[in-house]
């Protein structure tokens, strides 16, 4: 049966509650959607081919910041702008490497990958996640040691609602300069748009990787 709209959207306001909602779920027969930032192209998030529920995750969006250690928890529903902004009020030579938009959530972009401006220097959000806290298809809560290297590899990249929700993600951050320089350069076709895309791409590999 095809099913547009969840049965229910559960919002849950902290770990027990998600394992809750796997367990009654499974217990019902019903599948189970995860939701962070919703930004999902293909709607993977609130659509389903069976009856379904909606585990939200808007309520779990804590970031917490050590800068002893230069890490940080944050939860996956908090998105990349308020990643940023946390690490930013706490740092201003320490920053993360994940994507561009502010909106995009922390659960789907780190599970996928996530790719932004610093991937040349640190590689992918994803290579940056040291631990991670999910519930898996028991209800039962893992961190990296009890769920084995597999399923830590499998849910950086491998996207997670295939293996459970991820709760939080303990990340390294990395050093950055405390100023940024942009440059912009904005051509129309006309002005040879496509000849400077095309020199870029054979300049771009050989920048320094502070460059991006
Ligand atoms: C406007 C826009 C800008 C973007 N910019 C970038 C960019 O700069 N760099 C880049 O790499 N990508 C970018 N993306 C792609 C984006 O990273 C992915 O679409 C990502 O999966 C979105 O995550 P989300 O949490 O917002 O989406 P959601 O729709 O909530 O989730 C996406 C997928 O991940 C699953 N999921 C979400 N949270 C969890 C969780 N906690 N546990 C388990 N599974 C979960 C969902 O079930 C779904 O399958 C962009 C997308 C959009 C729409």
């Amino acid at each position: 049966m095809n099913s547009s709209s969840p049965q229910f959207i559960i919002t849950p306001q902290s770990e027990t509650h998600v394992q809750a909602a796997v367990i009654c779920s499974r217990n019902l027969g019903l599948g189970v959607r995860v939701r962070s930032g919703g930004h999902d192209y293909e709607g993977l998030s609130y659509k389903a081919a069976c009856p379904f529920v909606i585990i939200d995750l808007v309520n779990l969006r804590k970031v917490s910041v050590s800068l002893d250690t230069s890490t940080a928890w944050v939860e996956s529903g908090a998105t990349l702008g308020e990643l940023y902004y946390q690490i930013a009020t706490r740092s201003s030579t320490l920053g993360f490497p994940a994507g561009v938009c502010p909106t995009v959530g922390v659960g789907g972009h780190f599970s996928g990958g996530g790719q932004g401006t610093m991937t040349r220097k640190y590689g992918l959000a994803s290579d940056n996640v040291l631990d991670a806290i999910m519930v898996d298809a028991n209800g039962t809560i893992l961190d990296r040691e009890s769920m084995s290297e597999d399923l830590f590899w499998a849910i950086r990249g491998g996207g997670g609602a295939s293996f459970g929700v991820i709760l939080s993600w303990k990340i390294k951050l990395v050093p950055v300069p405390p100023m940024v320089t942009i440059c912009n350069v904005p051509k129309t076709l006309e002005q040879g748009a496509t000849k400077l895309a095309h020199l870029w791409q054979q300049i771009a590999p050989k920048l320094h990787e502070d460059s991006s």
